[in-house]
């Protein structure tokens, strides 16, 4: 009768016994041996930057193009602070030669203009740990000081728990606005927000030994903290700062009224006025200026406008209408959509300002029927016209959409 060669137990003993060439093994020494493989292989993998061919500024912005429309000032910032990010951690630890400092990063842009989307695309091509946190809870728990630390529990989990690894890493910190000090706005009552979690923040922005929880905060009051030098882990923050616009505005033209310049007036864009965003907005807007001037790269994005998201439905690698065309290709259908009818998603985004977002809601409501139907049916080509998708969003409440997006 056959047995496993491992652990010995007949048959009827085990849930399910594999035949190899000359023996057996049974389901509970495939789990145990491979347990044993993944610990063997965790402290192996040791980290090292060293070794690693770096890409070039111009290369990580070409990597970033492929995925990301637009938006070449905030790309050219983020590849040039990547870059000088690994270069810092290869610099050897001589104490007479320039210490490179860390040059942390803030994105300003409205939501939806793709602060994410680079933040993740970076993490692509990364090879140091990563990870995206956001700022949000830090204002909604209350009890400060824990819960900062708690935003490097996920870097320690995208590391595996090496912590050598953690300290080299990438850290994303999205809405970094909801925690701008809301001193004037009697509207706002709970400021537990406000200075206390900026503070907090600054500790890990500029460099210190914090003790992390492994499991996050809450759920675990026992586990053993571990300590995680910030020092070298680059942070990179987003946010909307909604309004900021109007604090940009009024600063320029104050700015000019004084220098009576009005040439440089004219030349103001006033559709865009994030781009002439300034550490003094910040400011305004409520970040303590510690915090900002920990946060030395201060770059934007655009707006999307009609030819940005016209793009965006094609041009990305995993563009919109790329991903369904994946997807009916795996049912042998060969999809099709006319210029016309992307021009038509494209106006309707623009008509209901449902941003990048709703491009894909948008699409996800024309592609409803086909997608619920076709599989069923022999076709082998499907083509999506004007005439199509005016029919399917006819049924459909786009302002709906809205408030979802
Ligand atoms: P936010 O600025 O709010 O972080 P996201 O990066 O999450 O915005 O963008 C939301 C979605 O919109 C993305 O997943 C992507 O599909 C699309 N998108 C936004 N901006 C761009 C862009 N510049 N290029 C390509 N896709 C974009």
């Amino acid at each position: 009768m056959s047995k496993c060669s491992f652990c010995g137990r007949a048959k009827k003993d085990t849930r399910l016994l594999i035949a190899g060439m000359t023996g057996h093994i049974c389901d509970a020494c495939v789990e145990q041996a491979m347990q044993i493989v993944n610990e063997e292989l965790r402290s192996k993998k040791s980290f090292d930057v060293k070794g690693i061919k770096l890409l070039k500024p111009i290369e990580i912005k070409s990597f970033l193009d492929t995925y990301v429309i637009g938006q070449d000032d905030a790309k050219k910032y983020l590849s040039v602070a990547v870059y000088n990010h690994y270069k810092r951690l290869q610099q050897k630890q001589v104490s007479d030669e320039v210490e490179i400092e860390k040059s942390n990063i803030i994105l300003v842009g409205e939501t939806g203009t793709g602060k994410t989307l680079l933040a993740k695309t970076i993490a692509k091509m990364l090879h140091v740990p990563f990870t995206i946190v956001d700022a949000t809870v830090l204002t909604e728990a209350g009890y400060v000081g824990e819960d900062i630390e708690s935003l490097l529990t996920r870097l320690l989990q995208a590391a595996d728990y090496d912590v050598s690894a953690a300290e080299k890493g990438i850290v994303f910190i999205d809405e970094i606005d909801k925690i701008a000090r809301k001193g004037d706005n009697p509207s706002i009552t709970r400021d537990v927000s406000g200075e206390g979690v900026q503070q907090g923040l600054l500790k890990l922005l500029e460099g210190s030994v914090v003790n992390v929880p492994p499991q996050g905060g809450r759920k675990h009051p026992d586990q053993k903290m571990i300590a995680v030098d910030t020092r070298n882990i680059l942070f990179i923050c987003g946010g909307a700062f909604e309004g900021i616009n109007k604090m940009i505005g009024r600063r320029l033209n104050t700015q000019v009224v004084g220098y009576t310049a009005s040439k440089d007036k004219e030349k103001i864009d006033a559709k865009n006025l994030m781009q002439y965003i300034s550490p003094q907005d910040l400011r305004t807007y409520g970040l303590i200026p510690e915090i900002i001037g920990r946060l030395p790269v201060l770059t934007y994005l655009n707006p999307l406008d009609r030819e940005a998201l016209r793009a965006i439905l094609t041009e990305p690698k995993n563009s919109i209408v790329n991903q369904y065309i994946k997807l009916f290709e795996m049912d042998g259908i060969r999809l099709e959509f006319t210029e016309e009818v992307l021009d038509y998603i494209v106006d309707k985004a623009l008509e209901f300002k449902l941003g990048a977002r709703g491009l894909r809601s948008i699409c996800e409501a024309v592609m409803i029927d086909a997608m619920f139907k076709l599989p069923m049916e022999n076709v082998k080509a499907f083509k999506v016209d004007k005439a199509y998708a005016e029919e399917k969003l006819l049924k459909l409440n786009l302002q709906r959409l809205k408030a979802a997006s």
